[in-house]
């Protein structure tokens, strides 16, 4: 095998730091800070303050050096961080330094969170809380994220794989044993093992995919016939002016977007091209893409021009829960809202602002009763949903190859084994080569 290289990174803030921190990873780490400092590595784990120096001896900069060896690192290799200040002249200094030491070259986009994987030091599911901690913009994805990182997920996964190879042991035994009687049973308990991880796994994908759109963002679709205002709310419920507003129809033809943390829950506005019967190809195309957000949408806003209670255009479009909101209610004060039993209904203004905190507090509760934190971690990424199905659909097979009167031990271990890879691809056990990059190109350099 290749000798491993020692990769090295500026792990920062974008932009200007009081504090850059260059990380180090590999077998050449502790040769590596004895050159930079010309002194011996400081104490395991406790932080020194050393001179960085040049190969000819002359300071860089003066700053802490903390030395992590193998194995309780992060990577699970020889560790260092050399924490400087983080002005450029420094780190374009260190960096030509780096990379000047015998060994040692840059890291790749998650190239440290991929060592501490190949070292056992974090599961897939980890790995992938740790991305998402550090792209985390709202509270929620942030908590969300930190249970993950601190293995909820893993342990969920690797418990029911244990019970799947558990029971495949028991099916297996019996099959080597095949000229003798199957022991008493065994077809009923491995069923009863089956359908109860099957109940447990359904019950966990029936999460209304909360923990993806926790981490994805809730997605909120302002749908309308052209002019009735549209753009105007999606701006004032960003209070900055994100689209264009004009008077002439057919402004916004494709959807603008607009991201917003609506009670610590990232929550995504998108404004529509307007909806009506049209011969221009491009706004036609808008419209058609109009309707394809709409259904895919968490929730829309149908917006309704309050001279005209026109609803026609936006109602077909609408599911139960979902809002008709009657604009412009300025110019129109005594015009009461169209009443509908599956829809909730409120007078707005989008230039006078009438409604719109209601709105916003509305919409808030819409999002946290629909994702809002539960005791159990739901799965945050379609990798892990697609996953469970395979796992499910292998386990729901089960009991129809083990029936009492003429069992097939085979089918049934071969269904157990399908279920358990499933499993162990969610938390990179097994069959994960493929997803590697995949998985690791999500991070930044230097984690
Ligand atoms: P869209 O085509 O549905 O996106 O509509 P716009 O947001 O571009 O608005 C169309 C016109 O209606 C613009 O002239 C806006 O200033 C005006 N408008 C939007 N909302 C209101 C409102 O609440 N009251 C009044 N009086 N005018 C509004």
């Amino acid at each position: 095998m290749t000798r491993r290289r020692t990769i090295f990174a500026l792990s920062t803030a974008k932009g200007r730091a009081g504090v850059c921190v260059f990380r180090l990873s590999g077998p050449g780490t502790r040769a590596a800070i004895e050159a930079l400092t010309a002194r011996a590595a400081p104490p395991p784990r406790h932080a020194a303050l050393r001179d960085v120096r040049l190969a000819d001896g002359t300071s860089i900069d003066r700053g802490l050096v903390l030395w992590f060896p193998a194995p309780a690192s992060f990577t699970g290799e020889d560790v260092a961080e050399i924490h400087l200040h983080g002005g450029p002249a420094v780190i374009i200094a260190m960096t030509r330094r780096l990379a000047e030491l015998e060994d040692l070259r840059p890291a790749d986009a998650g190239e440290f969170t991929r060592r501490a994987f190949a070292n056992g030091k974090l599961d897939l599911t980890e790995a992938e809380g740790l991305a998402d901690l550090i792209g985390a913009e709202t509270e929620q994805q942030r908590r969300l994220a930190l249970r993950q990182l601190a293995g909820e997920l893993k342990e969920q996964y690797e418990h029911w794989r244990t019970d799947l190879i558990r029971a495949l042991a028991h099916l297996e035994a019996a099959i080597d044993f095949v000229d003798e009687d199957l022991p008493p049973g065994l077809a009923a308990e491995v069923r009863t093992r089956a359908t109860t991880l099957a109940s447990a796994i359904e019950h966990h994908l029936a999460d209304q995919r909360r923990g993806e759109i926790v981490r994805d963002g809730f997605t909120v679709v302002i749908l309308g016939a052209p002019n009735v205002g549209k753009s105007s709310l999606l701006n004032a419920l960003a209070r900055r002016d994100v689209a264009i507003v004009s008077a002439i129809p057919g402004t916004t033809r494709d959807a603008i977007e607009v991201d917003l943390d609506l009670g610590g829950y990232a929550v995504t506005l998108i404004d529509t091209a307007g909806l009506r019967e049209t011969t221009d190809e491009i706004e036609s195309e808008g419209i058609r893409r109009a309707r394809a957000k709409a259904e895919h949408a968490d929730l829309r806003l149908g917006v309704v021009d309050a001279k005209s209670v026109d609803d026609s255009r936006v109602s077909p479009e609408l599911s139960e829960g979902d809002a008709i909101l009657l604009n412009k209610s300025d110019l129109a004060p005594n015009q009461t809202v169209p009443a509908s039993a599956s829809h909730h209904a409120m007078r707005i203004s989008a230039k006078t602002g009438e409604g719109i905190d209601a709105l916003l507090e509305w919409l808030e509760a819409q999002v946290i009763a629909r994702v809002g934190a539960t005791e159990s971690m739901p799965m945050t990424r379609a990798r892990h949903r697609e996953a469970l199905e395979d796992a499910l659909h292998a386990l729901d097979r089960v009991p129809a190859s083990l029936t009492d009167s003429a069992p097939s031990l085979d089918l049934a271990a071969e269904d157990l084994r399908i279920a358990s890879r499933a499993l162990g691809r969610i938390t990179g056990r097994i069959d994960v080569e493929d997803l590697l990059d995949v998985i690791f190109r999500e991070f930044c350099i230097g984690k």
